[in-house]
């Protein structure tokens, strides 16, 4: 099996071929597919596995496929939640290592980092954003961002967050979301809670255990 195999384009099989990848792992090969489908997928998968490529190659493939004009200030498009601030900085890494062919730009939203900053940032626009929950939360309400062209929503290590409190900012993030877009629940385990919060965030998903 090749990455070629699952469906990806070629800027981003490049990208990935330069990281030294030659072979998608287990839960790269099971889940990419259902990503570029366009279904909700409910994955089970622990640090380790690769499963942040498993998420970040086919969101960056649907935007591309789906950006109409190239913006001096692009919608944001996809969200990715992440538990802590260094999670959320190795996922932006990851995104603009796998994503450099590809025109789209990623912003990282955290606690500990300059608000003006940001601000300033997100004014600028962005295709994508990572942040972790009770940041993205604040500059919703000083309505620095504006999520209603939202088209994919990640949530990354979902149990650590559930764990760390973030349910509220999560739901209050999600009800500010179009109800028609493409979500992914990604989480080390696949406790009661966690099955509770995909049956509210997904929509008919697929589960993928590794
Ligand atoms: P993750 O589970 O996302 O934290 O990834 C674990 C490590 O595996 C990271 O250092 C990735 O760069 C690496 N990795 C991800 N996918 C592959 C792959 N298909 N082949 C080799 N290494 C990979």
């Amino acid at each position: 099996m090749s990455f070629a195999q699952l469906g990806l384009i070629p800027e981003i099989l490049k990208a990935v071929a330069e990281q030294g990848y030659t072979t998608p792992t287990p839960i790269q090969q099971q889940t990419i597919p259902l990503i570029l489908q366009g279904k909700d997928v409910l994955a089970g998968a622990q640090t380790g596995t690769g499963k942040t490529a498993s998420f970040t190659l086919p969101m960056l493939q649907r935007l591309t496929e789906t950006t109409k004009t190239l913006h001096k200030a692009p919608p944001v498009r996809a969200i990715i939640l992440t538990p802590t601030r260094e999670l959320a900085a190795q996922v932006h890494d990851n995104v603009n290592i796998y994503g450099k062919h590809l025109a789209l730009r990623a912003e990282v939203i955290v606690g500990g980092a300059s608000i003006m900053m940001q601000t300033r940032n997100l004014r600028k626009g962005c295709d994508i954003i990572v942040a972790t929950p009770g940041r993205l939360i604040d500059h919703i309400m000083q309505k620095n961002v504006n999520l209603g062209q939202v088209e994919i929503l990640i949530l990354d290590e979902a149990d650590r967050m559930l764990d760390m409190g973030f349910l509220p900012a999560i739901r209050q993030i999600m009800n500010l979301l179009p109800k028609q877009r493409q979500s992914l629940l990604f989480s080390a385990t696949v406790p009661n809670d966690i099955k509770t919060l995909a049956a509210t965030v997904l929509n008919n998903p697929v589960s993928v255990e590794v």
